[in-house]
């Protein structure tokens, strides 16, 4: 008798749990106060495994996001095609993410017809909670812009910042000033002669442009503009003038958290996607470290709060079709990947992109010889193909390709399918309520739909 009690106030204990799960769902009450959501853009699990074994293999760290986050959060793999493609860009694969809706490539929150959506950012304003973007593209790229924005092409950057301004984005740090200059003044990437850091500053933001000076940032709205264009790979900044990703989201946290009744922030690795497309193993891995450090950060947060925040780590689509395989040597002889190899692409000092700016072998050798230490040999054939602005085709049996191996991008265990981004099936991790609905194998639009619910809106 006392065993059934017992379980008949178990099951009464559930109902009375569901009932009033239910009812704060259905009800319009928002069920967590705190949004954070990661996307290292262009990062398919080659490339975190890539950045996982040279933590765990070569430097005996931790790589964060697959030790730790994949074992304490709920892991999904997400199909992610657009409408008009298997293959998706960084607009149609943000546009499911930040809308639950899936569309055409290229086009920012909005349906094929042209319809704008309600993105969860949006939501989190109706709720009166306050919002931050940081990239480490221009701020007003693809990735940030499907959040707070809603334009046909992904191009019409000077228009996304605008959007941006009136929905009063309490924090915004990335690159692509130029979109916030005004068209006559050099450098501008702007079609008008429109002011925004000006109409920014009338606004109440602090504008920033440094580390020094984002750091000094205490209360209140920011605009951190950090370059013209995109920021630089971590391998190319100073690290005492450009902010780190682990930097701008500890900055921002800080901020959104202060005197607020919630925030919804979403932060994207950007240039892991650069460097899939320049098939830049190097920088791929030195991005996803960086990555790696700001997501510890949003971590730390969510653990504090961990009933009231939902964390959500993902990669919008993979690029590269990067695999870690038998490369070959110049002689054509094959072999399997080891940790010196690690190594080499450890010692890797800058980006393809910059060693692309100096395209003669002088100024190559100059760069090397500046931070490098080791053996170095560069042949005729990539200065010809850096001169040529064609991309690295990527060949393992190409001389070329192994002879990258010197030093540089394709050090042996990489070897790249393409330099665009592919229809594989991407990884998303997540902690905190909702977190139930995005394990195991998901569409791309359940992640907005459940961010949605989380805020109390049914999709
Ligand atoms: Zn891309």
């Amino acid at each position: 008798m006392k065993f059934y009690v017992k379980k008949l106030s178990v099951v009464l204990l559930l109902l009375a749990l569901l009932l009033s799960f239910q009812s704060y769902v259905f009800s319009g009450v928002p069920r967590v106060k705190y949004v954070i959501v990661m996307i290292a853009d262009g990062a398919g699990l080659a490339h975190l495994g890539s950045a996982y074994y040279l933590n765990r293999l070569l430097l005996e760290q931790e790589f964060f996001i697959t030790e730790r986050l994949f074992n304490l959060g709920r892991l999904g793999i997400v199909a992610n095609y657009a409408l008009n493609s298997l293959v998706p860009d960084s607009a149609s694969s943000g546009t499911a993410i930040a809308t639950g809706k899936k569309t055409n490539n290229n086009m920012v929150s909005m349906l094929p017809d042209g319809t704008p959506v309600k993105t969860v950012m949006e939501k989190a304003i109706e709720l009166g909670y306050k919002t931050g973007l940081i990239a480490k593209s221009t701020i007003t790229d693809a990735t940030p812009a499907v959040f707070a924005s809603h334009v046909p092409h992904r191009s019409l950057q000077d228009q996304i910042a605008v959007q941006y301004l009136e929905k009063r984005i309490d924090v915004i740090l990335g690159g692509g000033k130029s979109y916030w200059i005004p068209k006559s003044i050099s450098g501008s990437a702007r079609k008008d002669e429109r002011d925004l850091i000006s109409e920014a500053r009338e606004l109440g933001y602090t504008v920033v442009s440094n580390l020094g000076e984002l750091e000094s940032v205490k209360t209140g709205k920011v605009l951190g503009l950090f370059s013209s264009g995109n920021m630089p790979y971590r391998l190319d900044a100073d690290p005492t003038v450009i902010p780190s990703l682990k930097e701008m989201t500890e900055k921002a946290i800080e901020l959104l958290y202060k005197d607020s009744k919630g925030f919804f922030l979403m932060v994207e690795g950007s240039r892991v996607d650069h460097a899939s497309h320049n098939n830049d193993i190097a920088s791929v891995i030195a991005e996803l470290r960086e990555f790696d450090e700001a997501v510890k950060v949003a971590f730390d947060f969510y653990n504090k709060h961990p009933r009231e925040t939902l964390l959500i780590v993902t990669a919008d689509h993979d690029n590269g079709g990067l695999s870690i395989t038998t490369s070959y040597d110049t002689s054509g002889k094959g072999r399997y990947p080891t940790v010196e190899d690690l190594n080499k692409i450890f010692l890797v000092p800058f980006s393809f992109e910059r060693a692309k700016s100096v395209v003669d072998k002088e100024g190559i050798e100059k760069l090397f010889s500046e931070h490098y230490v080791g053996e170095l040999t560069i042949p005729q054939e990539w200065i010809e193909r850096l001169k040529s602005d064609k991309p690295i085709t990527p060949s393992l049996t190409s001389p070329f390709y192994a002879s990258l191996g010197a030093g540089f991008s394709a050090v042996y265990m990489t070897a790249w399918a393409t330099n665009d981004h592919t229809a594989t099936p991407v990884w998303v991790v997540s902690l905190g309520p909702g977190s139930y609905r995005l394990g195991g194998f998901i569409d791309q639009t359940e992640i907005g739909k459940t961010i949605f619910r989380m805020l109390g809106e049914i999709k």
